[in-house]
């Protein structure tokens, strides 16, 4: 069995010596002589790595102390839903930038637990573009601002954390986290689903300001309720015990890297290598987004023919570069380079890509 090169979007690559690990870990983890999944959350085991993952994070993302986090279920999709119910009242309305796809559902689940205000969209330019700064209708009265930082299907990623005044800035980051160093002092509230670049599906991982915690007013299931996970070590039920402790294995792999500055210059380079080769194409290959809002996680491209689309994934693949096809509402094709994705990858893709223009003229 060899491995593959895996451009996909998520569930996606995840590091060759964290899946090597969680194998050797399997039948006997940490001398317990079960693995990791056949023990139980309230173990001392089990509540050493839980506590030694979320030092990891606040070590990687420098996360201040009064900023909860939070390890959690459902993925980013039931936390659409969450975050109004946990950081609205009722009548509250909520600010929501609309860049793409996972923005959009963001604003609509939301809408049944707040009054759902579109600040600022780019849908009529097809999610190509980010709405310029003067455009935004924000509300100093909203609740909160929401914003996604990176639109995994339409390739569209935010070079800056958006100004929003003294509202709290919310931000969908499954598919960029921890793929640079950001300042999480500006942000109220970041979540993501893990299956991009942490670890498996159905996990979340959500970093709360604890001022915030206490919004959460209206009638609901504790289990709803973000300040119950908080108090209760995100332990208010079974954990995805599996999913914190890759997430955990991810996380330390992340530091032997160098962290996260150590992995924006390496996600630059790797982007920008692949741009490079979609631009400097003379046209063979394009890409749709605007250069100023290109994203180094997902980079959607186009053949300068659709006629060829087939033969492109038939061979690609055959060259064993997998997933490249782009999502249905984009066409095309799609190449996500997460963290897990190495150099190496995007140096095969690319003499693939070239390649392919010389055979197919
Ligand atoms: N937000 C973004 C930016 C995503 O890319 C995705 C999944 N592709 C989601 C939210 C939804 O995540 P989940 O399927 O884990 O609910």
């Amino acid at each position: 069995m060899s491995r593959i090169w895996n451009f996909s979007a998520g569930p996606a690559a995840l590091p060759l010596p964290v899946l090597e690990r969680a194998q050797r870990e399997m039948l006997d983890w940490n001398g317990s002589g079960s693995s990791v999944m056949e023990q139980s959350h309230r173990g001392k085991r089990f509540g050493e790595m839980a506590a030694r993952t979320e030092a990891d994070l606040r070590e990687l993302m420098a996360i201040p102390d009064d900023y909860a986090v939070l390890f959690l279920q459902g993925g980013a999709t039931q936390h659409f839903a969450q975050i109004p119910m946990n950081l609205a009242g009722e009548g509250d309305s909520a600010d929501y930038l609309v860049t793409g796809h996972w923005g959009q559902k963001a604003a609509s689940e939301a809408a049944p637990y707040v009054q759902v205000n579109v600040a600022a969209s780019s849908k009529a330019q097809n999610y190509l573009s980010l709405p310029p700064r003067e455009t935004w209708q924000l509300d100093p009265r909203a609740a909160y601002v929401h914003y996604t930082s990176n639109e995994t299907i339409h390739g569209v990623e935010f070079r800056d954390v958006p100004d929003v005044g003294d509202v709290p800035l919310v931000a969908d980051m499954s598919s960029n986290i921890l793929s640079e160093p950001i300042d999480v002092s500006r942000f109220g509230l970041i979540y993501a689903g893990a299956q991009k670049n942490i670890g498996p599906a159905g996990f979340v991982v959500m970093v709360m300001r604890r001022d915030l915690l206490q919004r959460a007013t209206r009638p609901m299931a504790r289990i709803l309720r973000y300040a119950e996970h908080a108090a209760n070590g995100s332990m208010l039920n079974t954990p995805n015990t599996w999913g914190w402790y890759v997430t955990g294995l991810t996380l330390q792999w992340l530091k032997e890297q160098g962290g996260l500055a150590a992995m924006a210059t390496r996600n630059r380079a790797k982007a920008e290598q692949l741009y490079r080769a979609i631009d400097g194409s003379n046209g063979y290959y394009r890409s749709p987004v605007d250069p100023a809002a290109r994203s180094r996680m997902n980079v959607p491209f186009t053949l300068h023919d659709s006629a060829l689309d087939a033969a492109f994934l038939q061979e690609s693949e055959a060259a064993g570069l997998i997933a490249l096809k782009g999502h249905k509402a984009v066409g095309g094709m799609r190449a996500s380079l997460y963290n897990a994705v190495p150099p190496e990858a995007v140096d095969a893709l690319v003499a693939f890509m070239q390649d392919f223009a010389r055979r197919h003229g």
